[in-house]
């Protein structure tokens, strides 16, 4: 066989490949959105897909289900509260085992030919699949799944965020996990949504007491909160690009203070309303706390992604959700949370 026909053989599977790949995506797509007709919701959309999912997908149902008898509970910390959720079926996310070695021997379950039968969602730029999370933290809640295998990214996506937040309207705020501080699928690029103003450090951004202006960099307003327990830097603008810009002036800031090759470890939510972006940033020190990995009684499962340290703790086991009290929970967020230093030096050298 010669070279040029080993070489037109490739092409021509590559070729048949990529043709079954448009298929599969065509066969999950419920409905398409472009956001540069910037007509429609893509809240309506996800709305009226989650609508029919319940009906055609049992173990979405099921998921729902299961969240109406779920518990909240108020800790009081000093200067801010929690809320704890006991949701037993989020045991697969704040259990999942995320290091590499488990990553790569795993199937992923966010590539479409892996997702179940049922499953389908809202292609979006015909790059990312709006989906329906089968175990619900929110009334409404959805995975953003790219439609290709590529690797958890802020810096890749920022602008997409933004985009998408504004498609999403004022119904949902969009939130992204970075690869190794609470994306349980650090190998496969996804953001996730829910209902606007229900992450609770949605309130406090916009608490005047606790609002901290710190800088204006090129029209983005820059705030921290104060007596919030743990480090948290808000971005406002109407200005998409020049906000996409700061945003990545900081994860470069932030990569530089803590010297870190890698993406530094982020919690991010980001929401639109009116015209105005609003973007808060948790800069992390680390992904779990060291309770999570005790032994026996003395085990606590709180694995901190953008929800949990947005307010909103999730514990999988009744026993954690009745024991954790104000004070662990204060001494979990300072120990995940990047120290205020480094934010510091991070914000004073953004430009
Ligand atoms: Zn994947």
């Amino acid at each position: 066989m010669s070279a040029s026909v080993t070489r037109g053989g490739e092409a021509a599977r590559s070729r048949t490949d990529e043709h079954t790949w448009s298929q599969l995506i065509q066969s999950k797509t419920f409905a398409r959105y472009d956001s540069s007709s910037r007509t429609g919701s893509l809240a309506s959309l996800a709305l009226e897909l989650l609508d029919e999912q319940r009906k055609s997908w049992p173990q979405l149902a099921a998921g729902y289900a299961s969240l109406t008898s779920v518990r909240t509970r108020e800790l009081r910390c000093d200067g801010f509260p929690v809320w704890l959720q006991f949701n037993p079926g989020r045991i697969v996310s704040t259990g999942a085992k995320v290091d590499a070695q488990s990553i790569r021997g795993r199937r992923c379950f966010l590539c479409a030919e892996h997702l179940p039968p049922q499953q389908k969602g809202i292609l979006y730029n015909d790059e990312f699949l709006v989906l329906c999370n089968p175990v619900p933290i929110f009334t409404d809640h959805f995975t953003v799944s790219h439609v290709r295998h590529l690797p958890q990214s802020f810096e890749a996506y920022a602008g997409t965020m933004l985009g998408m937040a504004r498609a999403f309207r004022s119904r949902f705020t969009l939130f992204y996990n970075g690869p190794k501080c609470g994306a349980s699928a650090p190998d496969h690029m996804h953001f996730q949504a829910c209902p606007r103003g229900t992450i609770p450090v949605e309130r406090a951004a916009q608490e005047e007491a606790r609002r901290q202006h710190r800088r204006n960099v090129r029209g983005v307003d820059v705030f921290t909160l104060a007596r919030f327990g743990r480090q948290a830097i808000v971005f406002e603008s109407a200005q998409s690009a020049v906000l996409e810009q700061v945003l990545l002036a900081l994860v470069t800031a932030l990569r530089s203070v803590t010297g870190s090759a890698e993406e530094p470890m982020l919690n991010i939510l980001c929401g639109f309303n009116e015209g105005d972006w609003r973007v808060i940033v948790f800069p992390r020190s680390k992904h779990r706390p060291d309770v999570y990995f005790k032994v026996g009684g003395e085990q606590v499962l709180i694995s901190p992604a953008a929800v949990d340290i947005g307010g909103l703790i999730v514990t999988p086991l009744e026993k954690d959700f009745n024991s954790v009290d104000a004070l662990l929970m204060e001494s979990i967020f300072k120990e995940v949370s990047l120290e205020s230093a480094m934010v510091d030096r991070a914000i004073e050298s953004l430009a």
